[in-house]
């Protein structure tokens, strides 16, 4: 027999997760100097990391040979006091990647449903297809995730509907209405899971806890990946109603999170000033960006994270050539979107560079 003969069902044609290509690699394929190279592919942060987290991070080096609090007692209770919800109400994952794959464990099994809009975050259609439940897709409209088309494709079967906001990789963003009648009319066996990734990059994001608060079934989740800059630590929160955490943390591993990485998440959330600052640097990027590509004649989705989609065409090609010249974006072919692009803001030269590069490359 073979070793495929042999796995599970399913996992031969599981499909796998494309993360945008990492410096080195296109440094090596094409030839190039790493130093040159500007990646806007992965929604990283381009003003570097929360100097507080790193500095804790650098204090949490010096216990290597320990293993952390499994219950990571300081996270949580940071959390705790600065949203105002229980202790009881946070699960800490490795990245909020690991938590949508624990509401799996919890929740999905052949011959459930989950329900997603097409060209979301790929991962939720992954960990739906991995638990063997079903993914249901509902179309984008004018670009835009309607909220009542999403609704309208809960079935009995439906387990989880995943919604973030604002959106990845399209970038349009809901309002906190709109949220909040999803929420109200979703059956007792619906839970939404809203993924706030990008919600930090909001100057008045959706609240959902008074929702949480009345027993509506909704889970929040959150990362250190973007606005706090710790993308490489891999360390991300949810929250929802004490009753669902706790069914979610028996699926974890123990120490599911490093103490580097979790010792750096505690102090990130003290640095009001980075994020404060990132906050208001990515807003102007954006605006950047978005009157760069309006003068190169451009459409792109008004988006409210930290990068925008725009279509180019020949997206596969304008891709090619903007890695030659030193520029990793990423293609969302993958998506269903062959003719966009996704860019990430980066700092006002590096969008600068990127505006000339593209100018250059749509003429030739
Ligand atoms: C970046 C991102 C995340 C966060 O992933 P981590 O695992 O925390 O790094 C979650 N959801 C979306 C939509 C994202 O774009």
């Amino acid at each position: 027999m073979t070793f495929a003969e042999l796995a599970n069902k399913g996992i031969s044609t599981q499909p796998v997760y494309e993360a945008g290509k990492p410096i080195d690699q296109v440094a090596r394929e094409l030839g190039l100097d790493p130093a040159g190279i500007v990646k806007m592919a992965s929604n990283e942060n381009p003003h570097g990391s929360s100097p507080k987290a790193v500095a804790a991070a650098e204090r949490a080096l010096r216990e290597l040979n320990l293993y952390p609090d499994g219950g990571y007692y300081a996270l949580r209770s940071k959390l705790s006091r600065k949203l105002g919800l229980g202790m009881d109400q946070f699960i800490i994952g490795d990245g909020s990647n690991e938590i949508i794959e624990l509401l799996g464990h919890v929740f999905l099994a052949p011959g459930v449903e989950c329900v997603m809009h097409q060209a979301s975050f790929v991962v939720y259609k992954l960990v739906t297809l991995m638990f063997g439940a079903t993914p249901v897709e509902v179309p984008l409209v004018n670009m835009r995730q309607d909220l009542r088309t999403l609704a309208a494709a809960i079935t009995p079967r439906t387990r989880l509907v995943f919604l973030a906001s604002p959106a990845n990789p399209v970038g349009a963003t809901n309002s906190a209405e709109e949220i909040a009648e999803l929420v109200r009319a979703l059956p007792p066996h619906a839970i939404l899971v809203l993924d706030e990734a990008y919600a930090d990059f909001l100057d008045n994001p959706p609240d959902l806890r008074p929702l949480i608060a009345e027993g509506r079934k909704v889970i929040c989740l959150r990362t250190f990946s973007k606005i706090y800059g710790l993308a490489s630590l891999r360390v991300g929160y949810g929250y929802a109603a004490a009753e669902l955490i706790a069914l979610v943390q028996r699926a974890r591993q123990p120490f599911n999170v490093n103490g580097v990485a979790a010792a750096a998440a505690t102090a990130a959330l003290d640095d009001d000033d980075f994020v404060a600052r990132c906050r208001r640097e990515n807003r102007a990027g954006l605006a950047q960006l978005g009157a760069g590509f309006g003068k190169l004649g451009l459409e792109f989705v008004p988006g409210q994270g930290n990068f925008l989609l725009v279509k180019v065409g020949e997206a596969g090609r304008i891709f090619a050539a903007l890695q030659q010249r030193g520029l990793i974006v990423r293609p969302v072919k993958p998506y269903g979107l062959p003719e966009w692009l996704r860019i990430t803001v980066g700092t006002p030269p590096q969008n600068e560079r990127l505006l000339a590069a593209l100018a250059d490359v749509l003429r030739s």
